[in-house]
């Protein structure tokens, strides 16, 4: 196309020198060298804005913007003016049409660089200037990213259907908030489901979990390196905004301060808030005993060298030879009595757990595959986010656990 131009444009001056050079002729050839770059140029921003608006914003320069609110994206996308909104939209329908792809397929036709990018630039624009920087940890990392790359989705395809992308944007909005407020990586992975749920049309649950596998395979190490895997908060202040965002969040008239606090970060967000934050002792509990398990494979490194150990953590955990795979500490245990198996969720359905070990340092729990010992490989664990879910759980634990071996594993 802009040969094209280039071509009309040297043969006009050509045709214009060729004449005799007249001032009315020099005039006119000035004036299609100056409409020829007026239409390149209206051609090359045409061009920028189609890039811009249907490839991911993999630009580095963007990470440099200034401060933003969270949720900028959503505003961007609300306070664009009628006119350029209806141009914008005639551009990315125009794409649509051409590749009206899947969330799937937009997430792995991306190169390694524009992903990671993707995921970035994402995080620190609804980051902006807030000081404070989500824990998701191993696996929270990762679908924290698909939940990014998943915003990203919705604000490229928001022209395609406005009520059904906006709804989309609202609540991921909602709960991508919430990391950056504390929300421990378990209850906030519990509030996607309910999301995708009620955005089938755009995205099922088994194609984000495709999302979410494809970046666990090919992305992990690369998720890990980004600032929402380890946060950086204290655990103090941890603990105290997170006390304050759950009080203000459950009380009945706090709603509307809530929202007046979202809404001055920019966020607009529904009345109807389709989700509630345990803010007491036993729906903290309720809620740490609901957390899945995930299955891990690593060995366990069993050391018999423990006679120099306190013998007891508490009543009924006492010093196991087995150190913690993480930070090469001896582990605890307790085991629970035959018919008082302890029930939890894992990554494969409920089981009855006949002992479990800890790492107080690590704020883990251990648990051997059913019929195996924790030797075998192959384990399940648990991470708790706060010191206070955990001791809640570890007194749990030690209520039901006795000192007592078992013969079965
Ligand atoms: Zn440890």
């Amino acid at each position: 196309m802009s040969v094209i131009l280039f071509l009309i444009q040297w043969i006009g001056g050509v045709y214009c020198l060729n004449g005799d050079l007249e001032d009315v002729d020099v005039g006119i050839w000035v004036l299609c060298l100056f409409m020829g770059w007026i239409i390149i140029i209206i051609y090359i921003v045409g061009c920028l804005q189609t890039n811009t608006s249907s490839s991911s914003n993999s630009s580095p320069s963007s990470s440099d913007k200034e401060p933003l609110s969270p949720n900028n994206d959503y505003n961007t996308s609300q306070n664009l003016s009628k006119p350029t909104q209806d141009k914008q939209a005639q551009n990315t329908s125009k794409t649509l049409a051409e590749n009206n792809e899947s969330f799937y397929s937009y997430v792995t036709h991306m190169s390694d660089t524009e992903l990671i990018n993707t995921i970035n630039n994402q995080y620190k624009n609804i980051k902006g200037s807030w000081t404070l920087a989500p824990h998701m940890g191993e696996y929270g990392s990762v679908e924290f990213a698909a939940v990014l790359l998943l915003w990203k989705y919705a604000v490229n395809n928001f022209v395609r259907n406005p009520e059904s992308y906006a709804s989309l944007q609202i609540t991921l909005g909602d709960i991508i908030c919430c990391a950056f407020f504390g929300m421990t990586a378990g209850e906030w992975s519990d509030k996607v489901d309910p999301i995708l749920n009620a955005h089938s049309d755009i995205v099922s649950y088994k194609e984000f979990g495709n999302v979410y596998n494809y970046l666990r395979n090919n992305y992990i190490d690369k998720i890990h390196s980004l600032e929402f895997n380890d946060g950086n908060m204290q655990e103090e202040v941890y603990r105290q905004l997170y006390a304050k965002f759950t009080e203000i969040y459950n009380s009945t008239n706090g709603f509307k301060e809530m929202l007046d606090f979202y809404t001055s970060k920019g966020l607009k967000i529904k009345d109807d808030i389709h989700f509630y934050v345990a803010n007491d002792k036993n729906d903290i509990l309720k809620h740490t005993l609901l957390r899945k398990w995930k299955s891990k494979k690593r060995n366990l490194e069993e050391d018999a060298d423990i006679q120099q150990l306190p013998p007891l953590l508490t009543d009924k955990f006492y010093i196991s030879s087995y150190r913690c795979p993480f930070c090469g500490r001896h582990m605890y245990k307790t085991v629970f009595p035959i018919g008082g198996e302890f029930p939890i969720r894992t990554a494969d359905g409920y089981i009855s757990m006949k002992r479990v070990f800890t790492c107080k340092t690590c704020l883990k729990f251990f648990t051997p595959l059913p019929e195996h010992k924790l030797s075998c490989g192959q384990y399940y664990s648990l991470k708790l986010k706060t010191l206070d879910e955990y001791k809640m759980l570890l007194e749990t634990f030690d209520n039901h656990g006795t000192t007592d071996g078992r013969p079965d594993a």
